[in-house]
């Protein structure tokens, strides 16, 4: 690993180089495309970015769940190497190519489920997840679509139709896509009657609004992502999805989990969906799956990936070469590193430290997760009011120590953890002492 694997703070953060480049972004850049913390990165690697001041910052963001593999993984930056050298575009709906077959043959075979599969890949999660609205009205010749409270899928017209939140994503960006149905997710930390009936109720209540709001013969698909991301780290009431995922199948309803963000090792399995044995009908995935280059795919049952007629699905850049030999080199380095593993690890080491900080500071109501994916969600204390000025208390004073950390949640009252899953525990360990100062010093 070329970047050394240390904390190193030369400025305050940001520094003086980084707030230049800020500057210049400001004058460059439309302010609609925010940044958590402007610090600007030159090399990248393990658990480590370092920035144009020379400072190193410890990573629990991975780009957003992305580098699982670590930054500048060398299978992928091997592979990418190769691959750009020899050519860098056909258009795979033109004149194909191996590595965008071999992807999907690696997508059908490591997804959930033994049935016979297909893929297709596309550029960006908001396309993937379009790309399976497409699919499943096309095989169903139903319209509806079901999403979920909390939901998030995307930023494009009918993924933003489909994400739940208003600011950011959709204010003053309507006209949304029509035929999406929103439904309750089963939120324990906040379901009216407390955890314990969340599965049973949250169940009931979408079966009732769907077939009084919606029609179950009119519903082409359910949409869930099987732990919401950007959402809040909400992992649904067990037994929840088993069941909606079973009421679609009796009811001829596609099932797509989209595990853009919770796919790809990152909860302890392959798939978020293996924990709870559920098989989808489809799958969406992006984020881990080629270790930083753009990709996104949908996978799914052959009879409904290829009810389209030729030519329905693509895109000039979907699958491109150089992207899809990042996905080989990265699928290659989880399988090698047993990176599903190592989530599980970083859970065993993260879990007991944040309930331990938990049991400390009354602002933490609700520490959840699993895997490399936790989060918890700051209330003011005794309540359920959502507590987003202590969240932006602590995550600033993260960012001033040299953690990068992110938050999310519908209230805004959510710091979540997404650590490469290639980062040493010393590095881990380093990272949870400065949330722990942080949490001391800024409440
Ligand atoms: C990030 C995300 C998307 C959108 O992916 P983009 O690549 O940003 O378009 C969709 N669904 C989920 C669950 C995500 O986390």
């Amino acid at each position: 690993m070329t970047v050394p694997q240390h904390r190193l703070l030369k400025t305050e953060i940001p520094g003086p180089r980084s707030r230049d480049l800020q500057a210049r972004k400001l004058a460059a850049v439309s302010s609609g495309v925010g940044t958590t913390l402007p610090v600007y990165v030159t090399r990248a690697g393990g658990g480590i970015l370092e920035d144009v001041d020379g400072n190193r910052l410890i990573d629990f963001g991975s780009g957003i769940a992305v580098v699982s593999v670590g930054n500048a993984a060398p299978r992928v930056v091997s592979a990418v190497q190769e691959q750009v050298a020899d050519f860098t575009h056909t258009c795979f709906m033109v004149t194909p190519y191996e590595e965008y077959v071999a992807v999907a043959e690696q997508l059908n075979e490591l997804t959930p489920g033994t049935h016979e599969k297909r893929s297709a890949l596309f550029n960006s999660g908001a396309e993937a997840v379009e790309n399976a609205v497409k699919i499943a009205r096309h095989a169903t010749g139903r319209q509806a679509v079901v999403a979920f409270d909390h939901a998030y899928h995307g930023r494009t017209n009918l993924t933003m139709a489909l994400t739940a939140k208003n600011m950011p994503y959709k204010h003053r960006f309507g006209p949304f896509a029509t035929e999406i149905y929103r439904v309750p997710m089963a939120y324990p930390f906040r379901w009216p009657t407390g955890p314990e009936r969340c599965a049973e109720e949250a169940f009931d209540t979408f079966v009732s609004q769907v077939h009084t709001q919606v029609g179950e013969s009119n519903v082409a698909a359910v949409i869930v992502e099987p732990i919401q991301g950007e959402g809040g780290f909400i992992v649904p009431a067990p037994g929840f999805l088993r069941s909606v995922a079973s009421w679609c199948a009796e009811h001829g309803i596609v099932f797509i989990a989209d595990e853009i963000q919770s796919g790809f090792c990152r909860t302890g399995d392959w798939f978020a969906c293996e924990h709870e044995g559920v098989v989808p009908d489809l799958i969406t995935t992006a984020k881990g799956i080629a270790g930083g280059l753009p990709l996104a795919a949908v996978t799914g049952r052959a009879e409904l990936m290829d009810a389209v007629h030729g030519g329905g699905l693509g895109g000039t850049y979907g699958g491109n070469p150089v992207a899809c030999a990042a996905a080989l080199g990265a699928i290659e380095t989880m399988r090698a590193e047993r990176l599903e593993q190592r989530a599980r690890r970083i859970e065993a080491v993260m879990r007991p430290r944040l309930d331990a900080l938990a049991a400390k500071h009354d602002v933490i109501g609700d520490v959840r997760g699993r895997g490399a994916m936790l989060a918890v969600e700051l209330v003011e204390p005794g309540t359920l009011t959502p507590n987003p000025t202590a969240m932006a208390a602590v995550a600033a004073a993260c960012h001033q120590q040299g953690l990068v950390t992110l938050t999310a949640g519908t209230y805004g009252n959510v710091l979540r953890f997404l650590p490469p899953l290639v980062i040493g525990e010393d590095l881990l360990s380093e990272g949870l002492d400065i949330l722990e100062g942080a949490f001391a010093s800024a409440l």
